[in-house]
């Protein structure tokens, strides 16, 4: 086991790795920029080191400072979290030539996985159904109509290197189609410095659905079910919850299954996730993420299984701490992610927060890094903390959210919790009945 972990993040994420770690028996150490000084998680470490100045370049991306961090304080593995350095190949590769361990998957398998073309072609090949589309990149617009009149329109043109939602274009006919590309192409282009792009079909009406794994990259993978996480603003996740309204045990198995197949057959170590959309009962693969995700806490409710202490674990060689057979799915879990944001505009609202008050009881859980009298910085993103609660069904744990969002507060800045506060009393929540448009046309009616 290691003697001492450095947590190469800040927030939430930071202090969530540092309660795993503490647990475990092993040493932790924060790394800051100039910004986070007074952070929880810098407080809370044994030891901490300044990376840097605010900017996210010169602190938190900073490879070679955290290297350097690691080196002074004599850490023997780094855990990125999320976001960051968490899905650099040439982070892990660089951690592996120093002797530190990367607290996550190969260099290899992050590199296969976010390349967007590549990582299809790699899920079709590991049995994992993904939405039908053109086989790799399509240069030319003869080629385009072909595969774009087999699979029908609309189609949905995206950037191999595309992220963050961006750079997709819908083509609903045959005289959109050439449009679509070039500009698709040229948007591919300026963004991310490669024009490639592919042909899916595109879903109308989909849900995101994904599916949580854990390997040991001995050959053994575990899959905790599954997270639906359709409630999205601008691609961003808003509210997920584990399990799926819309999945019964059948459904879930199988899903479950196929993927956590695919992962040993991989060889694949540590947590990721696997992103589906999902419409009439199918599973369409759209892309893996190679890391501990935000709304891993509501997969931990409902498993009580808790994944950083198996991502430490399988770095650190000790394999996994559970067979599948061990792994059962409890009740439900909703995680609301409450952002620094005014609750109509969702202008970012950074400054000092006067009072700041957290629910607590029975099923509550709040993973966050701020406090009373706490400067949010301008810098970062602008997740306050994120509110977990767990039922023993879908209705209990919709009660308790309700009460829980009504004890929480946070004064001095804006947040989104009103909007949370609206969500738990629509009936289309309530149901359980949203597809990843819904929040979108919520706020374009109610907003
Ligand atoms: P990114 O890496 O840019 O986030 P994704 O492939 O994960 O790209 O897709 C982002 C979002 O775009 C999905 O969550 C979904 O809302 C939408 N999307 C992606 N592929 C399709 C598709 N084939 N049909 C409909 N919507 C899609």
């Amino acid at each position: 086991m290691f003697q001492k972990i450095l947590i190469a993040n800040r927030g939430e994420i930071a202090l969530r790795v540092l309660r795993a770690a503490k647990e475990l028996g092993i040493q932790t150490v924060a790394v800051h920029s100039t910004a986070d000084a007074e952070a929880m998680h810098v407080r809370l470490a044994d030891e901490s080191v300044c990376i840097g100045p605010p900017a996210s370049r010169d602190s938190y991306l900073n490879i070679h400072q955290i290297v350097a961090a690691c080196e002074v304080t004599g850490a023997d593995a780094i855990h990125p979290g999320y976001g960051f350095l968490s899905e650099n190949a040439k982070f892990a590769e660089i951690l592996a030539a120093h002797n530190i361990t990367f607290i996550g998957p190969s260099a290899e398998h992050i590199r296969v996985m976010g390349d967007k073309i590549e990582a299809k072609r790699t899920a079709k090949r590991l049995g994992i159904p993904v939405v039908p589309g053109s086989e790799g990149a399509v240069r030319d617009d003869r080629t385009a109509k072909k595969i774009a009149a087999e699979i029908g329109y609309p189609v949905l043109i995206k950037a191999s290197a595309g992220g963050g939602g961006r750079g997709m274009k819908v083509a609903r006919t045959e005289a959109n189609l050439s449009e679509a590309l070039s500009t698709a192409r040229s948007e591919a282009g300026s963004a991310f410095g490669d024009d490639a792009v592919y042909i899916e079909k595109y879903l109308e009406k989909p849900r995101h659905i994904e599916v949580q794994v854990v390997g040991d990259g001995m050959g053994k993978a575990v899959h905790l079910g599954e997270r639906d996480c359709s409630l999205q603003r601008r691609h961003q996740k808003v509210w997920e919850e584990a399990n799926s309204p819309a999945l019964n045990i059948e459904q879930r198995t199988r899903i479950g299954e196929t993927v956590s197949k695919a992962m040993a057959d991989l060889g694949y170590s540590g947590a990721g996730t696997i992103e589906f959309l999902y419409e009439d009962g199918e599973f369409y693969f759209i892309e893996m993420n190679t890391r501990l995700q935000v709304e891993h806490p509501v997969t931990e409710a409902i498993t009580g299984i808790d994944l950083v202490h198996e991502q430490i674990r399988v770095a650190s060689g000790g394999g996994l701490s559970v067979r599948q057979e061990d792994i059962s799915f409890n009740g439900h879990a909703i995680e609301c992610r409450i952002n620094a944001e005014d609750p109509r505009t969702f202008v970012p609202s950074p400054g000092t927060i006067s009072h700041f008050h957290t629910p607590g009881g029975l099923g509550v859980r709040v993973d966050s890094g701020v406090y009373s009298g706490y400067r949010i910085p301008p810098y970062y993103d602008s997740l306050i903390g994120k509110l977990i609660v767990h039922g023993r069904n879908r209705v209990e744990c919709m009660m308790r959210l309700r009460r829980a969002l009504d004890e929480f507060v946070v004064d001095g800045i804006k947040s989104t919790l009103p909007l949370f506060q609206e969500l738990v009393g629509n009936v289309d929540v309530a149901n359980g009945d949203y597809d990843i448009h819904w929040l979108e046309n919520y706020l374009a009616d109610h907003h």
